[in-house]
């Protein structure tokens, strides 16, 4: 009997949840467009702003404030490119959808450092949010995608809005891993994507907490409150609202993943892999984890062929072998960042799935330890 596949690349995307195939089952044998006035189209307008009173409850924020997108790029574009603000701060870590939108904004761009565990260095923030006047908008993710270490969001908050300046929060990889609430109570932007938790890929949320104003990216009917043009996914939308449903009720899953997950790095570790980021907070399951000497392209492709799925680094920059400017910007020596690869667990991971991933990992150090020794003699 074939053992089944592992697979422990969550950040990258997570299997569909039951509850959220469910939900888009039910609704792809529908039809109606939310702006339509007839039965079919208030039907599905209802479903929508349900969806949409379920975000603004995660948040504390009302149903007026949330605009659906088609995930987490498309919600941080339309906040780096369509808010007020005269200038960017952002950190080095952001995930590109960030860093590539401020690039094309062509409006200044100051980076913020991270310390050697990842996490960003406040006294930076808050000397670049003094130095200038013009208002400045603050994108500081809640926790990074390949480390998984957590940044201090509440109290970045209070520092951008004692300067006077705008904050935005890309939460994609915190929703449903740890909790965001009250961290992101003064947070004027964070951005949500669905199928990092178990929701479909195609659908997130920019939650706009007030008044704020923001320039659409697209340009047509009068949805989301003109902030964003185009027929909602309503699929979509339902597989959203069902996963969130799931996950703010999973504090079992929670803690499952942690002990888990330390588990894998304790046992990794004392077989010589080094984790990144091990001294900061970081997301229950999520481990960057370095295998000294053995490339993580080697690394991914060898773990694949025993059926276990990880990556080597963000899963945007894999099948391309670029660095990881994550790594890069935590100062992770160039030999131990190209031996990283990521290990992330989710909803579907069971004990079985940790324990071979345990095995192969070992398996391949060991074949790689061996071959050297035999190199070497
Ligand atoms: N932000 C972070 C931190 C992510 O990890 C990702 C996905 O990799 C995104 C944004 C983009 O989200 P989406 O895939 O929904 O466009």
């Amino acid at each position: 009997m074939t053992a089944h596949p592992v697979y422990l690349d969550h950040n990258a995307t997570s299997p569909l949840r039951p509850a959220a195939a469910a939900a888009m089952r039910a609704v792809l044998d529908d039809v109606g467009n939310p702006s339509s006035v007839h039965a079919f189209g208030q039907r599905a307008r209802r479903l929508v702003d349900g969806v949409r009173q379920q975000i603004a409850d995660v948040l504390a924020s009302s149903p007026l404030d949330v605009v659906f997108t088609s995930g987490g790029t498309e919600a941080n574009n339309l906040v780096l490119l369509g808010a007020q603000a005269e200038r960017l701060i952002v950190s080095a870590i952001e995930h590109d959808s960030v860093l590539g939108a401020a690039r094309a904004s062509g409006r200044p761009v100051d980076l913020v450092p991270v310390d050697r565990e990842g996490r960003i260095d406040l006294d930076e923030l808050e000397r670049m949010l003094a130095a200038r006047q013009e208002r400045a908008l603050v994108s500081i993710m809640f926790a990074n995608n390949e480390s998984g270490v957590v940044q201090p969001v509440a109290e970045v908050a209070r520092r951008v809005s004692a300067a006077g300046a705008l904050f935005h929060c890309d939460a994609v990889q915190a929703l449903g891993r740890i909790p965001v609430m009250p961290a992101l109570l003064d947070a004027d932007f964070v951005t949500l994507s669905a199928h990092k938790i178990g929701g479909p890929a195609g659908v997130g949320a920019l939650v706009v907490r007030g008044a704020h104003a923001l320039a659409p990216l697209l340009h047509g009917g009068g949805q989301e409150r003109f902030r964003r043009a185009g027929t909602q996914n309503v699929p979509g939308i339902a597989g959203f609202g069902a996963v969130i449903q799931d996950v703010l009720q999973s504090n079992d899953e929670r803690t499952r993943l942690a002990a888990w997950r330390d588990h894998l790095e304790a046992t990794l570790s004392a077989a010589g892999g080094v984790v990144i980021g091990a001294g900061a907070e970081r997301l229950p399951n999520t481990s960057a984890i370095a295998m000294p000497g053995v490339k993580s392209e080697t690394q991914v492709i060898a773990l694949d062929i025993e059926g276990i799925a990880v990556s080597a680094g963000a899963a945007c920059s894999s099948g391309k072998v670029t660095r990881s400017h994550v790594l890069e910007a935590m100062k992770v020596p160039d030999a131990l960042a190209e031996s990283t690869i990521r290990i992330s667990l989710g909803w579907s991971t069971d004990q079985d799935d940790i324990s071979r991933a345990i095995a192969a990992w070992m398996a391949l150090r060991e074949r790689t330890r061996s071959n050297r020794g035999r190199d070497a003699a």
